[in-house]
């Protein structure tokens, strides 16, 4: 995602370079991957994100079923429309893979493991380089920009951490999701917040449908099935519902009927790991997920916002709302004190913060009070500090897809013990915590971080082919 938005970033910057479009001059461009981006690259898309992104696309709107055929097109034809979607005129240029997009495994930007240059040629002899960094979670900055903020709404309630969100809410009587409401309402506007948060929730619900659904089988040659499918279909029998509004009503109808009889437990954990491997198969397979706050960690959120829809008595849409606003403010806290980039800090900075995320949401909309819910995050990432980043052959499959599953099935013990719990006892904080992990990604050896050099990636035999 990041490298995809950087490609759009740049090619702006060619429609509108010294108050003219220069693309009718551009001779032929480069794309340099450094560092992780370079290493994990192929398995992660990255040369075709970036080839879609000098074309324009936006990631947001494009009809992920075409991309494969997109990127086979460009990769046969050898040529690309720079910025297609501009309405000036755009440039049409010679564009080979193997030429024009260069690995450089052996080198690391000094900002950030993930960087990547565009360089480009024009027809006159001239060229411009470029360089960008993608930082996690589909944000980019460009070299000279580090360190910037672009945040030009004051906010009402200012919040760099855990703390200072417990203290607004402790101040105003009121629960974290109205404080971070009250903030997003004055970056955003109700209506505009509202939609978003809309078009969030039926994008996941979508994709876990979607995922429930398909047929196709992952690519890569890595040989990883789908499951989510076989554990849909073993849960709800062969007719699959035709609508992800069905599905949710399924599986509620499901959950009201387990838990009158008594049981239930068995029935949340395949659930919840069912929801959240459709979503990274879906991931894996390059269908739309919502980046929460990466793609590899995708499914932790949507499976426990499932859960809360499915398997929580009174859940409602006001109640959806809150989730994903305290979901999105806990994500925030861990990118503002840590990291969300796994190349930065494992694992740990996307399963980890993803299921922290997905802990504090749950804890509110089940009637957490402020601190208990910043006490479940605290606990869901506790228990992932540490975590490697080891993806065999570069993909985001082994172990990414599993691994959803047990952030989401963390999520959920957490809020539990958090709400069972009295918060004034707790030792350890969610700031402590997020300073904690930090300290670990910071002492962590490169090989655990998005290189695929270490761990699992190196421990199991592979033929991964390069598409
Ligand atoms: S191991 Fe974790 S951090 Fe690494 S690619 Fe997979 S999900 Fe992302």
């Amino acid at each position: 995602m990041g490298p995809w938005q950087a490609a759009r970033r740049f090619v702006r910057t060619l429609v509108d370079m010294r108050g003219r479009t220069v693309l009718p001059e551009v001779r032929r461009v480069e794309v340099h991957l450094y560092g992780s981006l370079a290493k994990t690259g192929k398995g992660h898309g990255t040369d075709v994100s970036v080839v879609l992104g000098l074309e324009g696309r936006d990631p947001e709107s494009e009809d992920v079923s075409l991309i494969a055929e997109a990127a086979a097109t460009i990769r046969q034809r050898r040529v690309i429309e720079l910025a297609a979607d501009s309405s000036s005129s755009s440039g049409r240029i010679d564009f080979e893979y193997g030429r024009d997009i260069l690995f450089f495994r052996d080198r690391m930007l000094d900002y950030h493991p993930n960087g990547l240059e565009f360089v480009v040629e024009f027809s006159g002899g001239d060229d411009i380089r470029r360089t960008y960094y993608s930082i996690g979670g589909g944000f980019v900055v460009e070299e000279g920009d580090e360190g910037q903020s672009r945040e030009t709404v004051e906010l009402p309630f200012p919040i760099d951490t855990a703390e200072a969100l417990l203290g607004h809410c402790r101040n105003g009587g009121v629960s974290c999701s109205q404080i971070v409401r009250a903030n997003m309402v004055a970056w955003h506007g109700e209506r505009r917040l509202r939609e978003g948060l809309k078009r969030i929730a039926e994008t996941m619900v979508e994709c876990v449908w979607h995922g429930i659904r398909a047929t196709d089988s992952l690519p890569g040659g890595l040989g990883v099935h789908r499951r989510a499918p076989r554990i849909g279909r073993a849960l709800l029998g062969d007719v699959l519902p035709a609508s992800p509004q069905e599905l949710v009503e399924a599986v509620s109808r499901q959950a009201r009927r387990v838990s009158e009889a008594g049981g239930g437990f068995e029935q949340v954990t395949r659930w919840v790991s069912c929801f959240a491997l459709a979503v990274n198969e879906q991931n894996a397979g390059f269908g739309r997920v919502v980046t929460a706050p990466t793609n590899g960690a995708a499914g932790v959120v949507p499976a426990v916002l499932l859960y809360y829809r499915c398997f929580v008595a009174g859940a409602d849409w006001d109640g959806v709302e809150r989730f994903l606003l305290v979901a999105a403010d806990v994500g925030s806290l861990f990118k503002k004190g840590a990291t969300i980039s796994a190349a930065m800090g494992g694992c740990q900075a996307e399963i980890g913060v993803s299921s922290a995320m997905a802990a504090a949401a749950l804890a509110e909309v089940c009637g957490g009070t402020p601190e208990q819910v910043m006490q479940a995050a605290e606990i869901a990432m506790e228990h992932h500090l540490g975590l490697t980043c080891d993806p065999v052959g570069g993909l985001v499959q082994i172990p990414c897809i599993e691994r959803n599953t047990m952030g989401a099935i963390k999520a959920i013990t957490a809020v539990n013990i958090a709400l069972a719990g009295d918060p004034a006892e707790a030792i350890v904080s969610l700031d402590r915590v997020i300073d904690t992990m930090w300290d670990t990604a910071l002492d962590m050896n490169s090989r655990y971080k998005e290189t695929g050099e270490g761990g699992l990636a190196t421990h199991i035999p592979i033929n991964v082919i390069e598409c």
